[in-house]
């Protein structure tokens, strides 16, 4: 690693919306002034005492925080290494994703708006956002494929029961980026009345610094759980990357703590070729996705490749600007789990511990695995983002019994 150690590295963006090359703001003029307010209500929001009671109040009563941190024994003395498991899994909704939503919500009532727009692939996000907007009384659109409505049904029964519109997105491939593409356009037609709620710490400025803030809480409370545990810091940290939310929500708290090494794990699906994964920071290059710069992966004429892993959750073409920054200045580093090796460790958590990981949260169990063989002395604390309920029937049909 090559940390320069003057340097704090826990930084925010510029007012571009920068940390280093990445991220910024690339967006519709219209927009400026709208993504202006926002920002300004988000930065004094968060430091505002009553909103932050009221935050905290929904975070412990209704998600169930702080959540659990637990010493997985079994694993530990089967791989060597003391494995320690933060239990994002146990939240409401099944996974870290209702800690950003909340808050959105939240600051989409402080800003006076009566309706949420987002996104969904799996339906993950969708489900998180239906649900904090029926708690706080808002309209919730849910853009979604056309393919992944079909592949995701008992998602989208729960965002329709929750009251949220669901709408299909037939253009292209009928997938993820395309429900970003049109839930940006149905935004941008009614700011005035609607938030834009977006599912990672990903999009143009201020989105991924809203999102990485309300996950920040994962870290918080693990860092001082792991010290009142174990009486000291854990020597490594370990977290699936996606668009990268849950595990900036975790390291963030450890960056300045500069013993503590850093990985960050990425879906190699079914290969090292473009198209074959969703390892945006292990084969992407700089690029433009969404409204902002990152490591982005690209067919050989730079257009947008298409992204693929077991994991729902993991299958976008870019990725966190915060990541690509730590991982420029050397420090984090990122990762890869193939497929197999995640459903592998779905299965051996499940049969060491008695719990059903998300195929997402299995990608960062398989890297603490591997890990732990080779570093029997360390103790290292896995964010375990969501349960796997929603990937059972998945693995029964198309996997294995
Ligand atoms: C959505 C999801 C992810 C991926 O999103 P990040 O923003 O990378 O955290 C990971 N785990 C679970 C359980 C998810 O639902």
């Amino acid at each position: 690693m090559t940390v320069n150690t003057e340097q704090k590295i826990n930084i925010q963006p510029n007012t571009d919306g920068f940390l280093g090359n990445y991220g910024g703001q690339f967006i519709d003029e219209n927009l400026k002034e709208e993504f202006k307010k926002i920002t300004d209500a988000f930065l004094s929001l968060k430091d505002d005492a009553e909103f932050n009671k009221e935050l905290d109040y929904l975070l412990r009563h209704y998600v169930g925080r702080p959540s659990a941190l637990y010493y997985a024994k079994n694993l530990s003395s089967r791989y060597g290494a003391e494995i320690y498991l933060k239990r994002e899994d146990l939240n409401h909704t099944g996974a870290h994703k209702i800690n950003h939503s909340l808050g959105e919500a939240l600051l989409a009532k402080k800003l006076g708006k009566k309706k949420i727009i987002a996104e969904t692939g799996a339906g993950q996000h969708g489900v998180a956002t239906a649900t904090a907007a029926a708690l706080m009384g808002l309209e919730c659109d849910i853009y979604m494929g056309e393919t992944d409505i079909q592949k995701e049904k008992p998602n989208v029964d729960k965002m329709k029961i929750l009251g949220a519109n669901v709408i299909s997105v037939t253009s292209g491939k009928k997938s993820l980026k395309e429900a970003v593409d049109e839930a940006f356009s149905a935004y941008l037609k009614e700011y005035d009345n609607a938030i834009y709620a977006i599912g990672s710490v990903v999009g143009p400025h201020p989105f991924p610094m809203i999102v990485e803030h309300f996950q920040s809480v994962i870290g918080k409370e693990a860092r001082k759980q792991f010290l009142e545990l174990t009486g000291s810091l854990p020597d490594c940290l370990i977290a699936c990357v996606g668009g990268g939310s849950n595990a900036i929500g975790l390291f963030d708290a450890f960056l300045e703590d500069k013993t503590v090494k850093i990985y960050g794990v990425e879906p190699l699906g079914k290969g090292t070729k473009i198209g074959e994964n969703a390892a945006s920071l292990t084969f992407g290059k700089d690029g433009v996705i969404h409204g902002f710069k990152c490591k982005l992966l690209q067919d050989e004429n730079g257009n947008v490749a298409n992204a693929y892993s077991i994991a729902s959750g993991l299958d976008y073409p870019g990725v966190g600007p915060k990541h690509c920054y730590l991982q420029s200045i050397g420090r984090a580093d990122y990762v890869t789990i193939s497929d197999k090796e995640a459903v592998d460790a779905f299965f051996e958590l499940s049969r060491t511990e008695g719990i059903i990981p998300a195929l997402e949260s299995s990608h960062a169990v398989a890297y603490a695995i591997k890990y732990a063989q080779n570093h029997p002395n360390e103790k290292i604390l896995v964010n375990l983002s969501g349960r796997g309920d929603k990937d059972v029937d998945f693995i029964i049909e198309t996997v294995r019994q």
